[in-house]
């Protein structure tokens, strides 16, 4: 049986980007992932499931010689960020008061994944399994063994990056704990009359958010935007079930007068639920991205947790073989665990003290609310302390 120091299940932005730093540390790797990614093209449409890229997550990508190509295909850079609910309390973040060019980067996940896999075919030390599957999953005192579809490997560590529904967390008996909410998101492709914009912007109601996230390049109308409406699970049902022209009336009559004009090109409706893996390890299993938390996507930190995760495990093992150690040591591999799960429950625990606070219906909660948001776009204090360092964080700076 071939034997990998590192065995990574999930070839997502997560896992893929995880193989390249493990791959950067001189280990072997094998990535193991279920569908070949599809290769890219200018005339291809954008794709439903985008995220917004912290400047972190933009670094990261670059150390692992991903970012160049990304930014050559199509990435869209945005400086601001308007949050409100009620238009009086209006509040701009705004990337000029933490002294950077841009906050982040709106990218087509598939992109994301399409360039760190062009990466790692690049790299002589990973090896892919695709299209290939877990099947099963054993561990003993000395290494982990995994039967695949087509084949089977032994490895050092196991690093399961194989999603919410991660197969890798239940074949390692790790518990979870979480729900789903009551609102679903329902994502919406379409061309604005307005040309490339420099600002994605959420407006709060009480049955959800909507948002705006702008796409790079210029069409026929304008440019492209990526929208999100949070609804109710019902109501986005039904959403989903409408023509796009049908949809198109929808969204001009529920969306803020800051959209303008559009046109739908393309709708998908996405469950949302929240997940928190009980452990990150067991023994010689890590767990990295969605696998290990699923969180609340209303501030688009999903997939930023997830290359934090990444960054931490590299850290830990880079320090482990750098001081002599058994770097696949379980002593060792707790470390990774110490370093993020706080910090993860934080930002979940933020998302759904948002989520409540801004989906309460008390007119009561509503004004404190507005009231908050008004205070920390007006008084110099909260607005050069809390605004500026949330928003720093929120760049991963
Ligand atoms: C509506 C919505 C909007 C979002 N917006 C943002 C945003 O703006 N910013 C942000 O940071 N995050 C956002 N997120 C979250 C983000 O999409 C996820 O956090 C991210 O996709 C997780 O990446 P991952 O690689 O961990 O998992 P996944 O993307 O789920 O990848 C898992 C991979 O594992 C593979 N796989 C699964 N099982 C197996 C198996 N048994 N064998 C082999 N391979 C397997 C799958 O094929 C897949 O390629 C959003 C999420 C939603 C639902």
């Amino acid at each position: 049986m071939e034997h990998f120091d590192c065995v990574v299940i999930g070839g997502g932005m997560v896992g893929a980007a995880s193989a390249l730093t493990l791959a950067q540390l001189g280990l072997q790797v094998a990535l193991v992932e279920q569908y070949q990614p599809k290769d890219y093209s200018a005339e291809q449409s954008f794709d439903l499931r985008v995220s917004a890229i912290s400047l972190a997550s933009q670094n990261l990508l670059s150390q692992i010689g991903a970012w160049q190509q990304i930014n050559e295909w199509r990435a869209c850079p945005y400086k601001r960020l308007g949050v409100w609910e009620h238009e009086s309390a209006y509040t701009e973040f705004n990337a000029d008061d933490i002294e950077q060019r841009y906050l982040g980067h709106i990218v087509e996940n598939r992109l994301i994944q399409l360039a760190l896999w062009q990466q790692i075919n690049a790299m002589r030390n990973i090896r892919a399994f695709c299209p290939d599957s877990l099947v099963s999953l054993t561990q003993d005192n000395d290494k982990a063994t995994l039967i695949l579809t087509n084949s089977s490997i032994t490895t050092n560590l196991v690093i399961g990056a194989d999603g919410a529904q991660s197969k890798v967390r239940q074949m390692s008996a790790i518990g979870i704990t979480g729900w789903d909410y009551q609102q679903s998101a329902m994502l919406i492709n379409v061309e604005t009359s307005m040309s490339q914009q420099d600002i994605t912007w959420q407006q709060f109601s009480p049955t959800g958010p909507v948002a705006l996230l702008p796409l790079a390049g210029e069409s026929s109308l304008g440019g492209y935007a990526s929208l999100v409406w949070y609804h109710q699970r019902d109501e986005i049902t039904r959403l989903a079930s409408l023509t796009n022209s049908q949809l198109q009336e929808e969204v001009l009559k529920h969306f803020p007068k800051q959209l303008g004009e559009i046109k739908v090109l393309a709708k998908g409706a996405f469950p949302l639920t929240r997940r928190h893996a009980n452990t990150y390890q067991h023994k010689r299993v890590l767990l990295l991205g969605d696998a290990a938390h699923t969180i609340n996507p209303m501030a688009g930190q999903g997939v930023n947790l997830g290359f934090k995760d990444v960054i931490a495990l590299q850290h830990v093992i880079a320090d482990a073989i750098s001081h002599g150690e058994a770097w696949h040591d379980e002593a060792v591999l707790a470390r990774y665990e110490q370093k993020r799960r706080k910090e993860n429950l934080l930002m979940m625990s933020t998302m759904d003290a948002l989520y409540a606070g801004f989906s309460h219906p008390s007119p009561v909660i509503k004004a404190a609310r507005n009231l908050a948001l008004l205070a920390v776009n007006k008084v110099p204090f909260l607005n050069s302390t809390i605004k500026n360092k949330a928003l720093a964080y929120a760049c991963g700076l």
